[in-house]
């Protein structure tokens, strides 16, 4: 299956919605977060993070770009796009070399690196719904499919 919506009546359902997916989640695969300020990109890469056991806060890496949380033997890179502009920064950076078969990647604002970024395995839109969210979330490889099969169970 290629796609699954969800509602999200509050913030704890984006929480959860982050823990669910680090369940299904393998080493290699690559998310976008796409979706307003405020829509909850970064809710549910806390949600994700603490039910892998990170106690630290989780913050969007609004200026450094990029976040590493080495969790439950897990290499997870939290990016930020907001900021960026500079395509020679993503050279200089070696973004690229974070985009790898032992490290899952979640990327904020992905549109803002187009033309940059891998081809990503799943793609996450948060919008509003209400007081609440809706989650559409897109699988665009066979990884990907499978981890929407996963959660479809
Ligand atoms: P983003 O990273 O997309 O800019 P944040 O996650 O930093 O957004 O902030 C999202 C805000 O919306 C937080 O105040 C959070 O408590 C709230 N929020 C997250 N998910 C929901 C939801 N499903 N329903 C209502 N409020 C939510
Ligand atoms: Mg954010």
């Amino acid at each position: 299956d290629d796609s699954l919506s969800l509602t999200l009546p509050d913030e704890s359902a984006t929480l959860n919605l982050g823990a669910r997916l680090a369940a299904v989640l393998r080493p290699g695969m690559t998310v976008y977060l796409s979706g307003d300020l405020g829509a909850g990109k970064t809710t549910l890469v806390r949600g994700l993070l603490r039910s892998l056991g990170f106690r630290g806060r989780v913050k969007s890496p609004t200026y450094t770009l990029v976040e590493l949380y080495e969790v439950s033997s897990l290499n997870l890179y939290h990016f930020d796009l907001y900021r960026f502009a500079d395509p020679v920064e993503w050279a200089e950076a070696g973004f690229r070399e974070y985009f790898n078969a032992g490290s899952i990647c979640l990327v904020e604002w992905p549109e803002k690196a187009a033309g940059l970024l891998p081809e990503p395995d799943l793609a996450l839109r948060l919008s509003w719904a209400g007081e609440g969210r809706q989650a559409e979330l897109v699988a665009y490889t066979e990884a990907g499919r499978r981890c929407i099969a996963s959660l479809k169970t």
